[in-house]
């Protein structure tokens, strides 16, 4: 039996269901800027989309691997020039799951009633605190978008989570059972805990150690809370393993494919040069 490191092509070796996501980020395109966004400030300017035949090709790929989730993160994947190859992509795959992880601002601004064509289709809504902190990290007027987005998806009764990133700013507000019952309140049921990381070294990174024990503990005065809550960072929810937390692997537009997100650098494949499975062998040790 293969003893891949990361956990994700681990479980996707081992044939076992899960939640491993294969992210394809859509476009860099943004036109916000959020402190810390690990896509760099020029690259949030250009307007390129993802190929629309190397989207599809990948999926069969991935497909074959047992992948049945996808990612659309980005830059921004829900905008006027990125909605339409994403669209295609969940259409031509309805027995596939595609995720958007996006700001709110299109969703709040724009009619959207055509994603209730697209059953296969959920949403990760970006809010990192009550709406001062919120703001003060992801612009002024962030908070408000996610707020409306959110409500436009839950009368539409598509599947929607807070996608909440922890850093030290906001570790105690998000963590707390104020914040929880907030987001409650405003029609989340399904939390992501996401770590903020960043390369620049900039101090907002919370040491894993202080993350662990604060999420464990706020596990336990949560567990009977009605709400699913999912972290990536430290091992799934109710387990907490951190040596079992990796469940994501990134696509960059260029085919370059990543197990870190933050870390555009750390490339383990292209695949314009090579398949996914040839990638995954190449870089993943067996024992
Ligand atoms: S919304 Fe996302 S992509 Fe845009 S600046 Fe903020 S973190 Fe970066």
């Amino acid at each position: 039996m293969k003893n891949y490191s990361h956990t994700a092509i681990r479980r996707l070796f081992s044939g076992k269901i899960s939640h491993d996501v294969l992210v394809f980020e859509v476009t860099y395109h943004c036109t916000k800027n959020c402190r810390g966004c690990y896509i760099p400030k020029e690259k949030r300017k250009e307007k390129t989309v993802i190929d629309e035949k190397f989207l599809l090709s990948t999926i069969k790929q991935a497909k074959k691997l047992g992948i049945r989730n996808y990612g659309f993160f980005g830059g921004e994947p829900i905008s006027e020039h990125a909605i339409p190859v994403s669209l295609m992509a969940a259409s031509e795959n309805p027995n596939l799951t595609f995720i958007y992880c996006t700001n709110g601002e299109y969703v709040a601004a724009n009619d959207v009633s055509f994603f209730k064509n697209y059953p296969n289709i959920a949403f990760f809504l970006s809010i990192d605190g009550f709406e001062g902190t919120n703001d003060n990290i992801r612009g002024k007027g962030s908070y408000s978008s996610i707020i409306e987005a959110s409500k436009k998806l839950k009368d539409m009764r598509r599947a929607q989570s807070a996608f909440v990133t922890i850093r030290k700013e906001n570790i105690d507000e998000v963590l707390s059972e104020d914040f929880l019952n907030h987001l409650l309140e405003r029609g989340f049921n399904y939390i992501q805990w996401a770590k903020y990381e960043n390369n620049a070294n900039n101090g907002e990174e919370v040491p894993n150690e202080e993350l662990h024990t604060k999420l464990k503990g706020f596990r336990d005065k949560t567990m009977k809370m009605p709400v699913f809550q999912n972290s990536d960072i430290m091992g799934e929810f109710f387990c907490l393993d951190p040596e079992n937390s990796q469940n994501k692997i990134y696509l960059s537009i260029n085919g370059d494919m990543r197990i870190e997100r933050e870390d555009m650098s750390e490339i383990i494949g292209n695949l314009n040069e090579k398949t996914m499975k040839d990638i995954l062998d190449d870089n993943f040790e067996y024992s």
